[in-house]
């Protein structure tokens, strides 16, 4: 068995940044699903944060996020990630990431949704692009290995502490075991688990199912964030950037509806605060055709095609029309976990030799409802940390000789799946699921509505357990990951049901009509979800707060 001493799944940004910021006499190795480049990070449009402005600070961007996340996020990683910020801007830089300009030749920054000042970097309305690229350049010329198309289906447990994963190799087809001294999860987010999703289709919450599965606590996994202006009938997302850049929100009767909403911010109002505002609106008959308009034209062509000419292109390819001629229809879908792994800021999970970063993990930053531009920001920060961290650990670490079976275990499952005989198959319980999530734990959620789901999610589960594969073959069997994939979507619904179940409050992304208030005195806190013999069990930790107290 191939021993590295830092393995991390992932290839998005989280990862790649964590094996740039190990030291290069360790060995290092990168292990993911897709080619790196086809992370979702490659989406990302809008930018990334830091104070970088004159008249900005770290401590307004840290005002900024601890209150767009409804004070749930922990202050200390917060400030942490905020301090960080303007330094890992410049980093970025010279490692080659080509930023959009201002005038005077500075990064240039654009205004985002509950910030305070335009502290938002970006490249066009490309800017995961930009990055992702650079750090793969830079993966590259380290020659740091890299397992490409593998699928990692567990990871390996012994005396407590995480000690490699057992993979299914994509192209070749077989169960491998891979050692590690420290293994970083860097897999990214889960969108997949709603029917409706700004995610790419391999979002499938793959890292927070392995970690849960191995009894690590996940937290706060009731908060998903809605993005507001997704495409009709795609759910491609429309970035934030464009109201950014000064683009309106209008209803069938051509008014500015976010004046009833949030008069001050308008349209860069918080995202749950601007989805909810568009649910309203599409409840009450004043949508169009189960939309809202995002109107630009007012921008001009010019700013258009300079500022977001990906919008632009999307549009017309997607929805048959141009941004600078005609609005826009855009509607809420399921865009951002901001839950996941649970891990102090230094990346480290309950487990030893167990790191989490970037979207899969819950440091948590975001707290209730994350600010545009703070998850590219998450994932270079604490990227860097996990990279850090592991290393030191992995430094100090004498591995042992391996007692468990897990590689047995594995081959076992993958028998199994590939000879059981049967009608299910699993797309079409993921398709079920992504139904279920979506009509019962969207925007508004109730006791009921969050009931039926927790039921129907147990029959799914029994059904999973006899999902056919057609494909018995070893090469690219998409099928069989399909299958992996699947009951990693419902562990992960599974822990968002219950925990959204128990938190009987609304707060940023969680909304409830039947209790739809805030409730600092008894919901001030993170939600802790382990999974025990017996099922899901809920414990709850306190928020840390630092400077700011919750108003
Ligand atoms: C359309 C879109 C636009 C966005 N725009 C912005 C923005 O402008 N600003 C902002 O701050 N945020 C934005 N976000 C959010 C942000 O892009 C993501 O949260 C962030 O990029 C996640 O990065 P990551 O490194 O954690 O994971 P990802 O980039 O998703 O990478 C996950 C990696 O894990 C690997 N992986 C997963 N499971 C397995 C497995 N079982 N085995 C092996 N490998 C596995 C994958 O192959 C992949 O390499 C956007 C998100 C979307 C969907």
């Amino acid at each position: 068995m191939k021993l590295h001493d830092i393995l991390i799944v992932g290839a998005g940004l989280a990862g790649m940044r964590a094996a740039i910021a190990a030291p290069p006499d360790l060995d290092v190795a990168v292990i993911s699903k897709v080619h790196p480049v086809r992370s979702h990070s490659v989406a990302a449009q809008g930018g990334i944060n830091a104070a970088l402005g004159a008249n900005d600070s770290w401590e307004a961007h840290a005002f900024d996020t601890t209150k767009g996340g409804l004070y749930l996020g922990d202050q200390d990683a917060i400030e942490a990630m905020c301090r960080e910020a303007p330094d890992d801007i410049l980093e970025l830089e010279r490692l080659g990431v080509i930023f959009s300009r201002n005038e005077q030749g500075h990064i240039a920054q654009r205004p985002f949704g509950g910030a305070g000042f335009p502290r938002t970097c970006y490249a066009a309305d490309r800017t995961g692009h930009a990055i992702l690229h650079a750090m793969y350049e830079q993966l590259l010329k380290r020659r740091i290995a890299v397992y490409e198309e593998w699928y990692v289906t567990s990871l390996i447990m012994e005396g407590g502490a995480c000690q490699g994963v057992v993979a299914w190799d994509l192209i070749h087809g077989g169960v491998h075991a891979i050692g590690a001294k420290a293994v970083i999860l860097a897999t990214g987010g889960s969108g997949r688990v709603f029917l409706t999703s700004t995610n790419a289709v391999i979002n499938t919450g793959d890292g927070m199912a392995l970690a849960y599965r191995a009894s690590a606590q996940l937290a706060d996994m009731e908060f998903v964030q809605f993005h507001p202006t997704t495409l009709k009938g795609t759910s491609i997302l429309i970035t934030e950037g464009a109201r950014g850049e000064g683009g309106y929100l209008l209803n069938t009767r051509g008014e500015r509806f976010m004046k009833t909403y949030a008069p001050q911010q308008m349209e860069l109002a918080t995202r749950s605060t601007v989805s909810l505002a568009i649910g309203q609106e599409i409840l009450e008959g004043r949508g169009v055709d189960g939309c809202v308009l995002l109107d630009l034209r007012h921008l001009g062509r010019q700013r258009i095609l300079e500022r977001l000419p990906q919008i632009r292109e999307l549009a017309i390819e997607f929805a048959g029309l141009d941004p600078i001629e005609t609005p826009i229809p855009v509607r809420p879908g399921a865009h951002y976990q901001m839950g996941g792994v649970r891990t102090n800021q230094w990346t480290e999970t309950g487990i030893a030799g167990l790191y989490a970063a970037g979207e899969c993990a819950c440091v948590s930053v975001h707290g209730a409802n994350r600010l545009g531009g703070n998850s590219l920001l998450e994932t270079i920060v604490f990227g860097r940390r996990a990279g850090i961290r592991a290393a030191e650990y992995a430094r100090a670490l004498v591995p042992q000789p391996l007692t468990t079976d897990q590689l047995a275990i594995e081959q076992r499952r993958v028998q199994r799946l590939l000879t059981q005989e049967g009608p299910i198959r699993a797309w079409q319980l993921r398709e079920e699921l992504g139904q279920l999530m979506s009509l019962n734990l969207g925007l508004v959620r109730t006791h009921e509505s969050m009931s039926a789901a927790l039921s129907a999610l147990a029959a799914l589960n029994l059904r999973a357990a006899a999902v056919t594969v057609q494909d018995k073959g070893q090469v690219f069997n998409s099928e069989l990951v399909q299958a992996f994939e699947l009951q990693c979507l419902l562990d992960v619904a599974e822990t968002i049901v219950t925990s959204a179940l128990a938190r009987e409050e609304s707060r940023g992304a969680h909304y409830r009509s039947d209790f739809p208030v805030r409730d600092d005195q008894h919901w001030l806190k993170h939600s802790l979800i382990q999974r025990a013999p017996e099922g899901p069990a809920l414990t709850y930790e306190p928020v840390t707060i630092t400077r700011f107290p919750p108003k």
